[in-house]
């Protein structure tokens, strides 16, 4: 296995963080001047950048927040004049104005070769032909993984997102060999394969790099048993840089966060605290390079946690665990905080279950009640009544003992619960209304 950026991947963890310090005060530096955001923020809590010292000193400075990037919408937050900036990314808010980013020259080089490292960690070499079936746009995520798979040399099908027969076509004809999706769009293939009475074995499908929407180890399992590939996490986010942020190398024990980019910290997302290491919590990221669009303690509401330990692979880098699921979608039931990643393993180890399921919370009383659906498939599909009701006992049983939570469970019509392409809606709170 290769390692694609040595220098920056196995460096001595006391010059990891000396590099940090020094980009660090010279990003405070350089926000501070250009990006009236920052300097009130700053001014506010009181504090310069002359005052940060040493990267504990990271701890005293204010966070960023997706609402800072929407009250500077569209180019408040951008240090740079916009005639240095070659590409604009945004990403699509649920609610309201999207949020944008932009990419100097330096920027998008310094991308594309973090995203060369996710791919070199996940096997991906220049004799490789990688099929990207993200949707091209406005998302990052597409043009991420083009330009990092076209550094380390590998051939790009830029195929874009859907058109999922035609996608399978261009894996057979082209001999594709890495595969980038979501994680959910992967079990579409998967099904359609089937459905067309295509092996997947019959194809040169070795790889797989899964990003864009949170996935447990059980869903992996499945992705691997039936695309037979090896399927790999990374992560990013637009407001950081896109994909690039970090990635899984084969030990699969966390993706390695590329600290001379970026600093992560573990924070309470109720009381904002920073945890010690090993602590679960929200990821909070500082951009250490880029130049267009540099983020101070941007809060990603993503929940993870940082271990430092070594890694067989001889990267020294921090690794983040595979992450449970956003701050924002953490549901409260009866005192008890769940993540739907939690129920989708719980699910995915059923060996009956296709992922295709949704959470209904709702409020009898003063009491929530949590109604998991699951979709019928071939697979789960009983004539018996009796057959029906045990499979169902079952899975609330399992979620019971895993999770400590009881919920109902029941099937619903194939197809019936909404989705695209992309991303599955997995929550419906009726809690509020
Ligand atoms: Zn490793």
């Amino acid at each position: 296995m290769q390692i694609w950026d040595p220098t920056y991947e196995c460096m001595p963890r006391e010059e990891i963080e000396q590099l940090q310090l020094e980009r660090l005060q010279a990003t405070l530096n350089r926000v501070h001047k250009s990006v009236t955001c920052y300097r009130k923020k700053f001014d506010n809590a009181g504090i310069s950048p002359e005052d940060v010292q040493c990267l504990a000193d990271l701890a005293k400075l204010p966070f960023t927040t997706k609402d800072d990037l929407r009250l500077n919408y569209p180019y408040g937050m951008f240090a740079v004049p916009l005639r240095e900036v070659v590409r604009i990314h945004s990403s699509s808010g649920t609610t309201g104005k999207p949020t944008v980013v932009g990419y100097t020259r330096n920027d998008i080089k310094m991308w594309s070769n973090l995203v060369g490292r996710v791919l070199t960690a996940a096997g991906v070499t220049h004799d490789d032909v990688v099929q990207i079936a993200f949707g091209y746009g406005m998302f990052t995520g597409a043009f991420g993984l083009h330009y990092g798979a076209e550094t380390i040399g590998a051939s790009v099908i830029p195929m874009s997102a859907g058109n999922t027969e035609k996608q399978i076509m261009i894996m057979q004809d082209y001999k594709t060999t890495a595969l980038v999706c979501t994680p959910s769009y992967a079990i579409t293939l998967a099904s359609r394969m089937e459905k067309m009475g295509i092996d997947p074995k019959s194809l040169s499908l070795k790889t797989g790099l899964f990003g864009a929407e949170p996935w447990s180890e059980a869903m992996r399992r499945e992705i691997e048993n039936r695309l037979f590939i090896n399927a790999t996490d990374n992560y990013g986010l637009s407001e950081i840089i896109g994909p690039g942020v970090a990635g899984e190398c084969e030990y699969k024990c966390g993706m390695h966060l590329f600290e001379d980019a970026f600093i992560p910290e573990i924070i309470d997302p109720e009381t904002c605290e920073v945890l010690p290491p090993g602590s679960v919590g929200e990821l909070v990221l500082t951009t250490l390079t880029k130049e267009a669009f540099p983020m101070i303690r941007y809060r990603t509401r993503d929940i993870t946690s940082l271990d430092y330990s070594k890694c067989e692979c001889g990267r020294t880098i921090v690794r983040m665990r595979k992450t449970m699921g956003r701050s924002d979608d953490m549901l409260i039931i009866r005192g008890v905080n769940v993540f739907p990643s939690q129920i989708e393993e719980v699910l995915f180890d059923i060996e009956e279950c296709e992922p295709h399921y949704q959470l209904v919370i709702s409020k009898e009383g003063a009491m929530d009640v949590l109604e998991v659906h699951i979709e019928v498939t071939e697979n789960i599909f009983f004539d018996e009544m009796k057959k029906q009701r045990a499979f169902l006992e079952m899975v609330a049983k399992r979620i019971h003992s895993q999770l400590g939570i009881s919920a109902s469970v029941k099937l619903v019509e194939p197809n019936t619960i909404p989705r695209h392409e992309g991303k599955a809606v997995r929550i419906i709170d009726n809690r509020q209304k």
